[in-house]
């Protein structure tokens, strides 16, 4: 069975900006998920903002095995239910690539605890990406650094907590450097943050970045995702051993008391 990704887009300067509608007429996720599908082994469909529950419903998630997450302009008007859900399905096992200034996102943050922020320049640089983990299953199939010829400038510091592995790193006109791909794992997921892709630029249409993208949903995808997530397994006690035990010492729970207070 192929991989199946949801491609979840703000779609709100796709449909306004005019530069964007002319490089992205199906969206950026309509670029996206059409770059995915070149893949047989992925099966890429989209969900965007304007739709109920922003396309990501309780049963759309359960049948999602990667979920990738492009926002800029309305992060503050993503519902923290449907922020909710899709944590709790990374934690069981659902992949996540955050794609470019997806950094800022609700879901971004909760899943890494810090401020996430960077420094940026929106002046149409060269970005030149190093591939530094050249056996990485993300970097399969690409040189050891390629160019997209106008990039926004993302640059250090980056305020994420330290990679779990540094894929890319880039280097702008400026002289500015980033950790542009950089991987997590939250609970039985895989986080793959993925920074080219400012979108009066045509970087989607890349075809290094295609091969980033296809390789980072490969990456991400958990064959055996938990079937239960972290918020169903509460803290609890386990009164029961399951080997003979002899009780020592004070307690300060009393017997049959549950939970915390
Ligand atoms: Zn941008």
């Amino acid at each position: 069975m192929a991989i199946r990704v949801v491609v979840w887009g703000e779609n709100i300067h796709d449909r306004e900006n005019e530069i964007v509608r002319e490089l992205y007429p199906n969206g950026m996720h309509g670029t996206i998920a059409e770059a995915l599908n070149r893949d047989p082994a992925i099966e890429a469909t989209t969900a965007t903002m304007e739709q109920p529950e922003h396309g990501l419903s309780e049963e759309r998630l359960a049948n999602t095995d990667v979920l990738t997450w492009w926002g800029h302009r309305d992060h503050g008007g993503v519902d923290d239910a449907v922020v909710d859900r899709v944590a709790e399905r990374v934690w069981q096992g659902m992949g996540l690539l955050v794609l470019h200034s997806g950094h800022f996102s609700k879901i971004f943050r909760k899943l890494m605890g810090t401020p996430c922020s960077l420094t940026w320049r929106e002046a149409g640089e060269k970005e030149r990406i190093w591939t530094i983990n050249r056996g990485h299953p993300i970097a399969r199939g690409l040189a050891p650094h390629f160019v997209i010829p106008q990039s926004e400038m993302y640059g250090e510091p980056f305020a994420v907590p330290e990679p779990m592995e540094t894929v890319f790193i880039s280097w702008y006109d400026g002289g500015e450097v980033f950790r542009s791909g950089v991987t997590y794992r939250r609970g039985g997921g895989k986080i793959f943050y993925f920074s080219p892709g400012h979108e009066v630029y045509p970087i989607y249409n890349d075809e290094n970045v295609r091969t980033v993208l296809r390789n980072g949903v490969k990456w991400a995808y958990n064959p055996a995702p938990a079937l239960v997530g972290i918020s169903d397994a509460p803290n609890r006690p386990a009164s029961e051993a399951l080997e003979p035990i002899v009780e020592r010492g004070p307690t300060l729970h009393a017997p049959g008391e549950t939970g915390f207070r």
